[in-house]
């Protein structure tokens, strides 16, 4: 069984979908791992650290598929890019389908199985497999750095000889795995933490990690949950409650970091222009959710902006800003979830279509595209 691993081709993509560490445990399951020269390296996994966990390094892409029953990424790759493989061949990455149905179709043409590790099911099982919530975690780390690095002040308050320094107040907006993270890196740097979301049971996660909950709790709020633990869209009543709300809160704020994504959708847009012009010069906002949208209206998506005195840090992959924690935490998803691909005792390929994970996660097989929530076509 040979499992092929590319070198990311998106711009600004730095994670790898393999770790030495996960290499070694791949060729333990009987795998031949093969993977493109320089894959790791902006992950700092040098081609050697790989070879000497078992891997076979080849520079040519087209080698490095040739034959593979199993092609592992971090973004979906070009349909092209996997001419060669086995038919049928397993490819496990972030494959992000909404909006890119086209793609996926492609993917179906190309005679692959293609499977979407950000479905994985968010039940005990599967935890150790839930990419979003490994690179959300970092990502929600990763903001708060980047916000204090920004930030032309302190976080804790420092009480000198040369007078005090008050401590940074900082908004987390969606308090899922990200802003959950957010806060606790906030507080650890000793800022004043407020947060909210339209999950009801996120007040008590906040709380709990010593943040104040600031929300509009009214009864729509209070059945807002999905039964899969996501957020849904609110009414435009709610909305609007929320935003008058926020919007004062936001005035006061030193630094805010927004983390609200909807499955699907389009991030929901939670700071408006207006908003930002009322806090004061030196103040920093970090968007999440810039790749989706932005949660603020004057996100740039992969840009730094500055506007009247607030910086608007809107980068794109904020998981790909610690590309070697961000990498060796994926790479161990995937190694969780190919420990369930794989026969102990054949030591070969044995996906049971029926297992609910599998399920989930196929998007494609055998030339079409099978999942529900897929369609070429807008529903
Ligand atoms: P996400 O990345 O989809 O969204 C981030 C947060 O934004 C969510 O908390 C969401 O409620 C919030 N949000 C959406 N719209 C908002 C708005 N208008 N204003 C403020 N906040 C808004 O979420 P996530 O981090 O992937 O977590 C989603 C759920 O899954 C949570 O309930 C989480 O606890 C749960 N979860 C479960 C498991 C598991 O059981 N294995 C693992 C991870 C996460």
């Amino acid at each position: 069984m040979k499992i092929a691993v590319l070198a990311e081709r998106a711009e600004g993509e730095t994670r790898v979908a393999v770790s030495p560490e996960t290499v070694g445990k791949l060729k333990a399951l009987g795998a031949d791992v093969v993977i493109e020269a320089g894959a790791g390296a902006r992950s700092r996994f040098t081609d050697e650290a790989f070879a000497a966990a078992g891997a076979e390094m080849l520079a040519d892409r087209v080698a490095v598929v040739a034959g593979a029953e199993v092609v592992l990424g971090v973004r979906r790759p070009e349909a092209a890019a996997l001419a060669g493989a086995a038919p049928g061949a397993l490819v496990i990455g972030a494959m992000d389908p909404y909006g890119n149905e086209p793609a996926i179709k492609a993917l179906a043409d190309a005679g692959v199985t293609a499977i979407a590790m950000e479905f994985m099911p968010r039940i005990t099982r599967a935890q150790v497999m839930d990419i979003l919530s490994s690179q959300a975690n970092l990502a929600g780390y990763q903001g708060v750095i980047e916000a204090a690095a920004a930030f032309g002040r302190a976080f804790p308050m420092m009480m000198t000889a040369a007078g005090t320094v008050r401590p940074a107040k900082v908004f987390v907006m969606g308090a899922g795995v990200a802003g959950l993270q957010a806060i606790a890196t906030a507080r650890r740097l000793g800022g004043v933490v407020t947060a909210n979301d339209v999950r009801p049971a996120a007040k008590e996660q906040v709380e709990s990690l010593g943040g104040k909950f600031i929300a509009v709790e009214d009864d729509e709020f209070r059945q807002a949950e999905t039964s899969g633990g996501y957020a849904k869209e609110m009414s435009a009543e709610y909305k609007q409650k929320q935003a008058a709300l926020t919007a004062s809160h936001i005035a006061k704020q030193d630094i805010v970091i927004t983390t609200a994504l909807i499955p699907g959708r389009p991030a929901p847009r939670l700071i408006s222009a207006q908003m930002v012009e009322t806090m004061a010069p030196g103040s920093v906002i970090v968007d999440l959710a810039a790749e989706r949208g932005g949660n603020c209206e004057l996100t740039v998506p992969g840009e730094i902006i500055e506007h009247r005195g607030v910086t608007i840090i809107g980068h794109r992959n904020f998981p790909g800003r610690l590309p070697t924690s961000a990498s060796q935490l994926y790479a161990r998803n995937l190694l969780a979830f190919l420990e369930t691909l794989i026969g102990k005792e054949t030591r070969a390929l044995a996906v049971n279509w029926d297992d609910e994970l599998v399920k989930a996660t196929v998007l494609t097989r055998d030339g079409a595209i099978v999942h529900p929530n897929i369609r070429l076509e807008p529903a």
